[in-house]
């Protein structure tokens, strides 16, 4: 029977079940627990089915969500995978980790008035039902082009201009400097957040479409691009190398035992597996009291990894909780778990003992003044001071662009923040035969940014590959101050 759209909009939002907060904290397992068929079909039932809707238009990748939804709600969610899988090819990963809550979701008219349809859930949910009912089919793919493309990096943007490109028939080797493959997913991203088997399994399924990895590989230092595009006999380079070189604040005292960049301290306790010293051989110093620097989703992993690993954890930021960059599910969800909130805190100096290892934080107490440039309300200094206990601090303030493959090859431009430069249209940089997308060109950005710029890319090596493509006119900027690649909605800018 049809359900009216009055009908449709009195559906109240199917929140998705999570773990108890005093019991996960004590472990790794995934949060949120995930929609039954039941709850995603009701959840589903909230969807308008918008004749244009704006739901897609903020997708980086374009998925027909309504189009997804509605398998969902006829009970077919293998085929709702299948539609999703036509644009996205990390469906679990997306579900669980894009900011739903600033893309997709934000424009959906039934957040108009109320929740908007949860569509990463919804997402996540299809995604699931095709892992445990074993329902994915993979792609065919066509005969060899006799075309090679080497494709830098494993993260999100690596793994997508691999698909794209064996899709249509290219032999593809990813370079990855790490020993194994998923770059931010697996290094930085915490497993209560998103689980490894997930990102194994996506890697698997491309080896059995004949993507080769190469781990330990470091581009720039073991190879160089002209290696690549000389004697090893590529015939097109994809660099999707990220963002990982921490930022700090430099505030006196930062070199004292106990201070870490955030990627060091996720990498250590995910990719290395430090939580599992000395079954793994990495350890990791974790004090009682762990001061974390930033609000953002990066800060929300460490302050909630902190916590698992049995720490009395603080967040320090000097804005407010309203300012604060995190998503708000994020945002919520650490809220839950017996954290400390030091707002309008700006951290001035850490303190250390006789022996250099971190004994104090101290911080300047901010107020808001007018909103700066970014519209965020300006933090200013009060002239109050404050000391904290702390033995461990962990700054989580951003990261800048990978530096090794624009400093080893000159010909690859960068603006001043290392950013790689490229012609928005075609993700070309100014080096022939070399493409590039993912943070490499945007800083950190997001899962689903990286993966939308990879596929655009993938589709313009496809072009160059055969010829199609008029190498002497890419559009890359020269001016040194020039912005990277943005999003504006549907589309990719250079506004900064
Ligand atoms: C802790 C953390 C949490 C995050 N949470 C979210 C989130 O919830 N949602 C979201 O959408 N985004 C999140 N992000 C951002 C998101 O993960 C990134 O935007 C995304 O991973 C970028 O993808 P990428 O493929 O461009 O780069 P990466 O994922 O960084 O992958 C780059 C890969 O290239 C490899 N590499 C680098 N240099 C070389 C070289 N010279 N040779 C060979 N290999 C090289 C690296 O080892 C890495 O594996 C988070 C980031 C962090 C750090
Ligand atoms: S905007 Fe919302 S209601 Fe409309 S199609 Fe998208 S998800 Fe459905």
């Amino acid at each position: 029977m049809a359900i009216s759209t009055k009908e449709r909009m009195g559906i109240p939002l199917v929140h998705m079940p999570l773990n108890n907060p005093a019991q996960r904290v004590t472990n790794f397992e995934e949060v949120p627990i995930g929609y039954t068929l039941e709850q995603a079909q009701t959840e589903a039932k909230r969807c308008l089915q918008c004749k244009k809707p704006a739901c897609v238009e903020g997708c980086p990748v374009g998925i027909d969500i309504p189009g997804f939804i509605a398998l969902i709600e006829e009970g077919k969610p293998a085929e709702a995978a299948k539609k999703i899988r036509e644009t996205n090819f990390l469906p679990a990963e997306c579900g669980r980790v894009c900011p739903q809550d600033k893309q997709c979701q934000a424009p959906c008219v039934v957040g108009k008035k109320g929740d908007p349809v949860y569509i990463g859930g919804l997402e996540r949910f299809a995604a699931d039902w095709e892992r445990s009912h074993g329902t994915y089919a993979p792609p065919p793919i066509p005969a060899s082009t006799g075309k090679k493309v080497a494709v830098v990096g494993s993260g999100p943007a690596g793994l997508t201009a691999a698909y794209e490109l064996r899709v249509r028939g290219h032999e593809v080797i990813v370079f990855e400097a790490f020993h194994r493959g998923g770059g931010v997913l697996v290094y930085g991203i915490p497993r209560f957040r998103l689980p490894l088997e997930l990102i194994d399994e996506d890697i698997k399924l491309l080896e059995n479409i004949g993507v080769q990895f190469a781990y330990d590989v470091i581009i720039g230092n073991a190879l160089s691009l002209d290696d690549l595009l000389g004697k090893e006999g590529f015939d097109a380079v994809f660099i999707g190398s990220g963002a990982g070189l921490p930022k700090m604040l430099g505030i006196p005292g930062e070199n004292s035992n106990g201070v870490y960049s955030a990627n060091e301290y996720l990498t250590r306790i995910y990719l290395m597996q430090s939580m599992k010293f000395p079954r793994y051989s990495t350890p990791l110093y974790n004090g009682r009291k762990v001061a974390v620097i930033g609000a953002g989703n990066t800060g929300m992993d460490v302050l909630r990894t902190a916590k698992r690993l049995g720490s009395d954890v603080t967040c320090y930021y000097r804005r407010t909780r309203a300012e604060a960059p995190a998503r708000t599910e994020e945002l919520e969800h650490a809220e839950q778990e017996f954290l400390h909130w030091k707002w309008l805190h700006n951290p001035v100096e850490i303190i250390a003992d006789e022996n250099n290892f971190v004994k104090q934080i101290k911080c300047e107490v901010m107020k808001l003044s007018e909103p700066d440039e970014s519209g965020r309300k300006k933090p200013i200094g009060t002239g109050e001071f404050v000391h904290d206990d702390a033995d461990t601090v962990v700054f989580s303030l951003g990261c800048d662009v990978n530096p090794i493959i624009p400093t080893s090859d000159k010909e690859v431009r960068v603006n001043k923040w290392g950013i790689v430069m490229v012609d928005l249209a075609t993700y070309q940089t100014s080096k022939k035969g070399v493409f590039a997308g993912g943070d490499a060109v945007t800083g950190g950005s997001t899962v689903i940014l990286a993966m939308g710029q990879a596929k655009s890319a993938a589709q313009s090596i496809d072009k160059f590959l055969k010829g199609e493509l008029n190498w002497n006119a890419p559009n890359v900027p020269t001016d040194p101050k020039a912005p990277g690649v943005q999003w504006s909605g549907r589309f990719m800018t250079a506004k900064r």
